[in-house]
């Protein structure tokens, strides 16, 4: 045990020079850039980010199966589930049995939500029980640009949100597993409006003096225009490194693609995206889930950027969890090639 948390310690101050090629096959992988300057990372947000928005509870078999599915069709950075109480989040139910039943795939990097430190104490429990395996590679953490939505989500304001993290973000780092940082509403606040780009900038900033390697900028209402969330990033990146931020669109506005577009030609290469584009915002009424995962595969294909995953295997990995909830696959681009598929083999019977 004592050698393994020197080398964690020792692994969390090299964060920063890290490049995955260079680490031995045993070692932990963690969900870096890659260092190559056009590829895009995807964090698939759909099992934790999507199903917790989504009406119908899921047992943790299927999340299981969708994590494992969303794996072999090329994901390789997933958001598992949430430590958070099943009080606030029932869908969230069960994560510490998904990570422990999901395969943990070589290459593939395992994240999930901690809210607070109620949340990394049983996330710690968990590991303690499996010290050569750990389930979970990193934790993300979250807050908001507005202290309305903050009050709203977690009951305290953006700054009582940062000390609470800034705690669960050193009690993290100590053990050896790095963390992300969220930031929601970005660009509108359903509660106070307007979100000044300036709020969001010293959030980040927040988030990235603590500790977390990367933060993820959330139009969590999905309001998001090219033009303000190119001005909310030119704000943010005028005194953030961009290549620690992430973009997070939902698709109220049908806008994702475009938003997540924009981010990417503002220097940003890692984009958060849910396959079927599942889930919505409790808080954010009206909402829908973010930018479809199959639709931002699309738009990048044939382009200068290179994005890991299998569009036809997400597409048909979309589909099943959508029959699962039982509710309609949110991906224009899934929709499309499911309709290209069935009218070929129309064609090909009639020969
Ligand atoms: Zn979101």
């Amino acid at each position: 045990m004592a050698s393994r948390a020197v080398y964690t310690l020792t692994r969390s101050r090299k964060l920063a020079s890290f490049r995955r090629p260079v680490l031995p096959s045993a070692s932990r992988k963690y969900a870096t850039a890659s260092s190559s300057d056009n590829f895009i990372n995807i964090v698939e947000v759909g099992p934790r980010d999507g199903l917790q928005n989504e009406k119908s509870i899921i047992p943790p078999a299927t999340k299981v199966e969708l994590i494992n599915r969303l794996g072999k069709a090329g994901s390789k950075i997933i958001e598992a589930g949430s430590f958070v109480s099943p009080k606030w989040v029932p869908q969230m139910a069960g994560t510490a049995e998904v990570v422990t039943a999901m395969d943990k795939l070589s290459g593939v990097t395992y994240q999930v939500l901690v809210p607070n430190e109620k949340g990394l104490e049983n996330l710690f429990a968990l590991l303690a029980k499996h010290p050569d395996s750990p389930p979970i590679d990193e934790i993300a953490v979250f807050t908001a640009a507005t202290d309305a939505f903050s009050k709203a989500n977690t009951n305290v304001t953006v700054a009582e949100s940062l000390e609470i993290l800034g705690r669960v973000t050193r009690a993290a780092l100590d053990k050896g597993i790095r963390v992300r940082g969220y930031v929601s509403v970005v660009i509108d606040c359903p509660y106070s409006g307007k979100v000044t780009p300036a709020r969001v900038r010293d959030v980040t900033k927040a988030l990235l003096d603590m500790g977390c390697y990367e933060v993820s900028l959330g139009d969590t209402v999905g309001t998001g225009t090219p033009t303000t969330v190119g001005r909310m990033l030119d704000t943010v990146i005028g005194v953030n490194p961009v290549r620690k931020l992430a973009g997070h669109f939902h698709d109220t506005f049908g806008m994702g693609v475009a938003n997540a577009l924009t981010a990417v030609s503002a220097g940003i290469r890692t984009i958060d995206s849910s396959i079927a584009g599942l889930g919505g915002c409790p808080y954010s009424p009206g909402a829908t889930g973010n930018v479809a995962t199959e639709d931002i595969l699309y738009a990048l294909q044939g382009s200068q950027y290179s994005v890991p995953g299998d569009l036809e295997a997400l597409v048909e990995t979309g589909f099943w969890i959508s029959d699962k909830l039982g509710r309609d696959n949110s991906s224009r681009v899934a929709k499309a090639i499911r309709a290209r598929k069935e009218r070929e083999k129309g064609e090909k019977a009639k020969l």
